[in-house]
Order: structure tokens, then C-alpha cells, then sequence
């Protein structure tokens, strides 16, 4: 089904980097009823690269959990080891980073992936031709467009903000009154690791439950609101 055809407003959620604040910000949007992707480094594990920010210890989701967990949302690419493509000039590292991350969530996870988020927001133009000759549908950016028109160039997706911006409930606001003639996306990217570094989670709630439960928006994964 293509939502645009029953709706002219879309919410999708992009979270990055499989951390183990997920488990906690998927049962909030599973209670609000919303839809996101996440976007996995498959080559990187529990205990394999483990930082601390503001004292939060920050840990990659066990490799054993992540299917019951993502269940009923999206996964998508995020490369094997989170590096920055932009950084990098050899080809065949560049699609091995991409490919194999893509063939390890298709088989955990038993479907398509079709989707991804740059590391760091970096890319190249040779990303780009690798990712439209494996038929990826969208990979996102880490530049907010503060925009809920849809985009043409889906390999170079630019979300709407991320959920620290100030101008997160502004933007929220601004869709929920708007009648618009074409249909609209408001994609809200972040890691969830910075709902505890930041002591966002009521914010983040607050604005789940603004957001959530309204006829004329349609909740759904980035490859379903982004897909046409
Ligand atoms: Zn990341």
C-alpha cells in the first residue's frame, strides 16, 4: 500500500548505530504505536567498541537480541564498522563496508534491506553509484532540512531535524495544523544512547505522544514513507 494515497502526512523515526538505549526507545514507540528504521553496524558487537559520554556508558545491542527487538520496525545499513566513507578512497573496502552489512541484516533478520544511513553523514559520488546499482531505495543524511516536502534524490535523504533541535515541537506543531495540497514527511533521526547523555527521555516521550494517535497522519518505517 502507498500511503500517500489515503493520507497526506507521513511521521518515520531514523535512529543510528544499534545501541542498547533501543530496547528502551523501541517500547516507547511501540506504545505510541509509531514506526521507525534502525540503522545497524553489523561488524561491531556488544562489548567490541565501547564508549562513554557524560558518564553513560554506551554498548552495540547483543548480537543475539537485535530480531525480537527490532521487530515490527525497519533495519537498515549502517556499514560493518561505522566508518566515514567520505574518509575513504578504496572502492572494494567501501563496498564491503555497505554489502556485507547489508547480506548480515538480511540473513539475522530475513528480509530486504533497502535502506541505509551514512556514518557520520559522509559520502561520496561513487557511494552513490554503488548504492543505486544494488538497488537501494534511500540511504539518509545527517543534515537537517527543517522541510516536510518530499525529496527527489532519495541516496542523499536529508531528515527533517533531529530530536534535540530546539525546533523539534515547533516543526511538530507546524504538521499537525497544516492542511497541506501534497503530501508531507517529518522524519526525526538520532541515536537513542542520547536520551540518556541528555536526559531527553520525557522530552522525547512528550513529543512521541503529541505526535502519535491522529487519523490523518500515517506512522510508518523510512522505506514505507519514503518508498513510492
Ligand atoms: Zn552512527
Amino acid at each position: 500500500m502507498n500511503w500517500r494515497e489515503h493520507y497526506r502526512k507521513a511521521v518515520t523515526f531514523s535512529y543510528d548505530d544499534g545501541v542498547t538505549q533501543d530496547i528502551r526507545f523501541v517500547d516507547m514507540l511501540n506504545r505510541y504505536q509509531l514506526k521507525g528504521t534502525f540503522n545497524l553496524n553489523s561488524g561491531i558487537g556488544y562489548v567490541d567498541q565501547v564508549w562513554t559520554c557524560k558518564g553513560v556508558e554506551i554498548h552495540r545491542c547483543r548480537r543475539e537480541t537485535v530480531r525480537d527487538l527490532y521487530s515490527g520496525h525497519e533495519v537498515a545499513v549502517h556499514t560493518l564498522h561505522h566508518p566515514n566513507l567520505y574518509e575513504m578512497t578504496d572502492g572494494e573496502q567501501i563496498a564491503r563496508e555497505i554489502l556485507e552489512d547489508q547480506e548480515n541484516l538480511e540473513r539475522v533478520f530475513g528480509t530486504p534491506v533497502v535502506g541505509m544511513a551514512y556514518p557520520f553523514g559522509g559520502y561520496r559520488e561513487e557511494t552513490i553509484a554503488l548504492l543505486r546499482a544494488n538497488h537501494f531505495q534511500y540511504a539518509r543524511t545527517t543534515k537537517s532540512n527543517y522541510f516536510f516536502e518530499e525529496q527527489e534524490e532519495l541516496l542523499t535523504y536529508a531528515p527533517t531535524c533531529h530530536h534535540n533541535d530546539s525546533r523539534l515541537m515547533e516543526l511538530a506543531d507546524r504538521l499537525v495544523t497544516g492542511e497541506p495540497e501534497q503530501s508531507q514527511i517529518f522524519c526525526v533521526w538520532g541515536h537513542s544512547y542520547e536520551f540518556d547523555v541528555d536526559d531527553t527521555w520525557e522530552k522525547m516521550e512528550e513529543f512521541c505522544r503529541f505526535i502519535s494517535d491522529r487519523d490523518d497522519i500515517f506512522y510508518g518505517t523510512n522505506r514505507e514513507v519514503l518508498g513510492r
